[in-house]
């Protein structure tokens, strides 16, 4: 009898044992999916790991339903890197199976799936299903959704997961998927011509002698087509005014065919870089060091100022690459993925990339999937956020990880906690990938890799072209409140700055690390605040919706008239975020034109890349903004940038605290004064004197690293030890407590050589309804920490599994950022 140890995308420590069918042997193999039953009835996608002979120890073992691949789906690379990653991060595979595949692959008995509306006409598609598909297709013409089980019992079958597949596969049905923000690609539908040679044409027109109407659209499609390449079928119906009808008759004639494609919301044309761009010898000499760390079979940390030029050099690689017949992976921030570098990337590489985005819909990602696991495709360059290192590309001979040092590549919530760096470059060695790092302002921890001799650096001082890096310069906000200089938020020197850059048809960008109105609405007697109703934490003011909102689990409710615990009526507003900067600035600089850019004004489709295209075409004059402005962006016409408050950052409770505030201050600045002429910065601030202050200010990335590496040292903190996160969450404070204190004995007489601090209460002690607690280890890489780590997740299990604490969630955050 065989078996089978398959993955179930649950948070499950370990993977199931089933007994593999018969007639099914000779086709199972690690990389499959199938259908299985798990709990009560229920069914799920799992993943097939190994399959082998060793009949489980429990006797009630279930068997495999039915195989849902003809081939398999993931490789054994990406295996192999799953397996890694669930025992370093100490998380189920089940976990890793959610976060890697697209939501397409993994139907379950609760899964809804949906109704993709048809455009007239193109029903065509149906036409291809096999009977019992068609049964499913037609139930949901008359319900718009239906359950895997509803669809059972329409097929009166148990094995429904294939019949369904075949529906998405088509497009004629879609995943209800969970999440809020998810924007449907947009489709366009292109007409091409079918007859290709003077012969075809006459034979083409002959028969259409008798369907003058057809003729005649056939005939204005051709020399649409002709003339401009690309001709949509919107376009050929209005121009010619025919029918649709008429259109399906040439359709089906086989003289036109139709093409539906995903159009993404990268082809706004912001940026029109038409000339071949050329290395400066600086870069060439950047490029040919690079190629050297290679050599040396070390990743590489390209250390190039803001402005310098990494991008090209990036190009190049890429270049090279694809032309060895090798897949490129580059990774980037998120909000990077609306930004100008895919359009440059794209404009590059036209056949050649393919962008893999979260927020795509899933059957978009399911397909760029299938299309990198095609035997006989050409060398591709994957462009995507964090989860693109999850997507099968080849064996790929180059990895980028761009802005390296940016917290977004980070997963905190769910399981698995992983970091898409890390995960790259142990991708690289063991894939033999080249692994290329770059950042201006690079991590901490990468930093310390190349002193170590781990990576290799390569640095790039200058900007292109010899552009000057700005100047910047501090306000001392103490001395402007003293001198009663300030008007809201901005001291008089600022606002003169600003004004003078208008004046001069520059544009100003204003940075604040926080959105809404103001953070806190505060009864002037007594000082209270209004808080979350799930979360210990304020609320904060958003005026465009005349709401109090948590930022944390996004509860609102309307402001507060009165002061709960006093009862007095005066309160007030306290703080400032981006919303009230926009609202002050266009009170005291009424003739500008102002726009925000954070996440409540980019929730929109497209919301993004049309600020940004507005901004390029200098239609805004200050751009307001959260950490989006300071991501990436390159415009020439940015003469000033202010950030508004630079202590908050600063006061963060948080050992990377200085380190953070170092990189977000640097690459905000870094936006200004890009080509040609030296650009301004100026920081307001209640702290000039503050070392991170001088840092910045000398773009001194060198003492910050010295600086702070030395007080990490002292403090047995990362990139000196590796830090390991336990946090508990139940809904009962008491039963934390205990839980918490129970772990943190056990881990005090398992892992004593190690120290372990806690338990204490995180940030927010009650968060979504829960309390939490959290526990944090050190782990001493002068000691045998490997093993700390096994006896850790074990200490865990057993807490787990003890009946007083099996209601509390333990979650471990491996490296947390
Ligand atoms: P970084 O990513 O290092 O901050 P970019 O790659 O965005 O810098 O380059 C900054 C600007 O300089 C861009 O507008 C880019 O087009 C321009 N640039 C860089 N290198 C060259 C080059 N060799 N020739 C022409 N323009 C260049
Ligand atoms: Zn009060
Ligand atoms: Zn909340």
């Amino acid at each position: 009898m065989r078996f089978a140890d398959i993955i179930i995308p649950l948070n499950l420590p370990r993977p199931y044992t089933y007994r593999v069918p018969v007639e099914l042997e000779n086709q199972l193999q690690p990389g499959f999916r199938v259908a299985v039953p798990f709990g009560k009835r229920k069914v799920y996608t799992g993943l097939v790991l190994a399959v082998h002979d060793d009949k489980p120890s429990y006797s009630d073992v279930k068997e495999v339903l039915e195989i849902l691949d003809d081939t398999p789906i993931i490789t054994q690379d990406q295996l192999q890197v799953w397996k890694w990653m669930a025992n370093y991060y100490l998380c189920g595979m089940g976990a890793i199976m959610n976060a890697a595949l697209p939501g397409v692959f993994k139907l379950q008995s609760e899964t809804v799936i949906k109704r993709v509306e048809q455009e007239e006409d193109s029903n065509d598609a149906s036409l291809k299903l096999s009977d019992q598909a068609f049964l499913i297709f037609e139930a949901l013409q008359l319900k718009d959704e239906l359950k895997i089980d509803e669809c059972i019992n329409i097929v009166d079958k148990k094995r429904v997961m294939p019949i369904i597949q075949e529906l998405l596969y088509l497009n004629l049905a879609e995943l209800q998927e969970k999440t809020e923000d998810q924007f449907r690609a947009e489709k366009e539908t292109y007409i091409q011509l079918e007859v290709k040679s003077d012969e075809g044409f006459q034979q083409a027109f002959e028969s259409l002698k008798r369907a003058k109407k057809q003729s005649d659209l056939f005939l204005l499609a051709i020399q649409l087509i002709r003339s401009k390449k690309k001709l949509t079928r919107k376009e050929l119906l209005s121009t010619s005014g025919a029918s649709a009808g008429i259109l399906k008759a040439l359709l089906d004639k086989g003289f036109l065919s139709q093409k539906t494609v995903v159009v993404d919301s990268f082809n706004s044309e912001i940026d029109s870089l038409e000339t071949e761009l050329e290395l400066s010898p600086v870069q060439a000499q950047a490029l040919k060091e690079i190629e050297e760390g290679f050599k040396q079979e070390k990743p590489v940390l390209l250390h190039g100022v803001t402005g310098s030029g990494k991008t090209l050099i990036y190009t190049e690689l890429i270049q090279k690459t694809l032309e060895q017949g090798r897949d490129v992976l580059y990774i980037l921030p998120e909000i990077g993925l609306t930004t100008q570098i895919i359009q440059r990337l794209k404009k590059e590489f036209p056949k050649s990339t393919l962008v893999y985005h979260s927020k795509f819909a899933a059957n978009e990602r399911a397909r760029i999937w299938k299309h990198l696991l095609s035997a006989d495709r050409e060398p591709k360059l994957l462009v995507g956020a964090r989860s693109a290192i999850f997507t099968p590309v080849n064996k790929p001979g180059l990895i980028i990880v761009d802005e390296e040092h940016d917290r977004s590549f980070k997963q905190y919530d769910p399981a698995p906690r992983y970091q898409a760096r890390d995960l790259a470059v142990y991708m690289g060695a063991s894939l033999k990938s080249k692994v290329l790092l770059g950042s201006a302002t690079p991590a901490l921890e990468s930093h310390f890799n190349c002193l170590r001799d781990k990576y290799h650096r390569v640095e790039l001082n200058s900007r292109y072209m010899d552009v000057p890096m700005p100047k910047i310069d501090t306000i001392d906000l103490k001395k402007a409140y003293k001198e009663k200089q300030m008007k809201a938020m901005f001291s008089k020197e600022l606002l003169q700055a600003i004004e003078t850059e208008l004046a001069h048809d520059k544009q100003v960008i204003l940075f604040q690390n926080r959105r809404g109105f103001s953070p806190m609405l505060e009864c002037v007697r007594c000082a209270w605040t209004p808080q979350c109703k799930n979360c210990d934490i304020s609320l904060t003011y958003h005026k465009a919706f005349d709401t109090m909102r948590c930022h944390y689990c996004g509860y609102q409710e309307k402001p507060a008239k009165s002061c709960e615990a006093c009862k007095h009526t005066e309160l007030k507003f306290a703080g400032f975020g981006t919303e009230k900067i926009e609202e002050s600035i266009s009170e005291l600089l009424p003739k500008a034109r102002v726009k925000r850019m954070d996440l409540d004004t980019t929730k929109a489709k497209h919301a993004h890349s049309k600020i940004l295209h507005a901004f390029s075409n200098k239609e805004i004059d200050i751009l307001i903004g959260t950490q989006m402005v300071s991501k990436g962006l390159d415009f020439d016409g940015v003469g000033l940038v202010a950030v508004l408050n630079a202590d908050n950052m600063l006061n963060f409770p948080d050992f990377r605290a200085y380190e953070r505030c170092f990189q977000t201050l640097v690459q905000v600045a870094g936006r200004a004064g890009r080509k040609e002429e030296q650009g301004k910065v100026l920081l307001q601030t209640f702290q000039p004197n503050h070392p991170v202050i001088h840092w910045v200010q000398n773009l001194d990335y060198q003492q910050m690293s010295i600086q702070i590496l030395h007080e990490r040292q002292k403090l047995l903190y990362p990139p000196y030890s590796r830090l390991i996160e336990i946090t508990l969450k139940h809904k009962n404070p008491q039963t934390v407590n205990q839980a918490a204190n129970k772990l943190f004995s056990l881990l005090k007489e398992q892992i004593h050589q190690h120290p372990v601090l806690g338990p204490a209460i995180p940030g927010i002690y009650r968060l979504r309804n829960l309390y939490q607690k959290s526990i944090l280890i050190k782990l001493d890489l002068k000691k045998d920490y490997k093993r700390a780590k096994t006896d850790l997740f074990r200490a865990c299990e057993k807490l787990s599994a003890s009946s007083d604490f099996s209601s509390v969630r333990v979650n471990i955050d491996v490296d947390p950022a």
